[in-house]
């Protein structure tokens, strides 16, 4: 299913959400490849994101992260 493709990710201003993030090969191409252009719900723009290590958030914040996902599906 999708949700396996969930990711937890940071604007260029530093916002936290979730998206769907589907890797095109591997997930370790997308960590390689890293960033996409794309519209922010936090902020409302359109901004540069990159995959967070969910592990290297507390949960409090990852909790806030996962709160917030822009349901776009392609
Ligand atoms: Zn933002």
């Amino acid at each position: 299913m999708l949700e396996r493709f969930d990711r937890v990710v940071r604007c260029r201003d530093g916002h936290l959400f979730t998206t769907v993030w589907v890797p095109l090969a591997s997930f370790k191409a997308v960590r390689l490849s890293g960033r996409r252009w794309q519209r922010c719900p936090v902020g409302r723009h359109w901004t540069m994101v990159a995959p967070v290590d969910e592990a290297g958030l507390d949960s409090a914040t990852l909790a806030a992260a996962r709160s917030i996902h822009d349901i776009r599906i392609p």
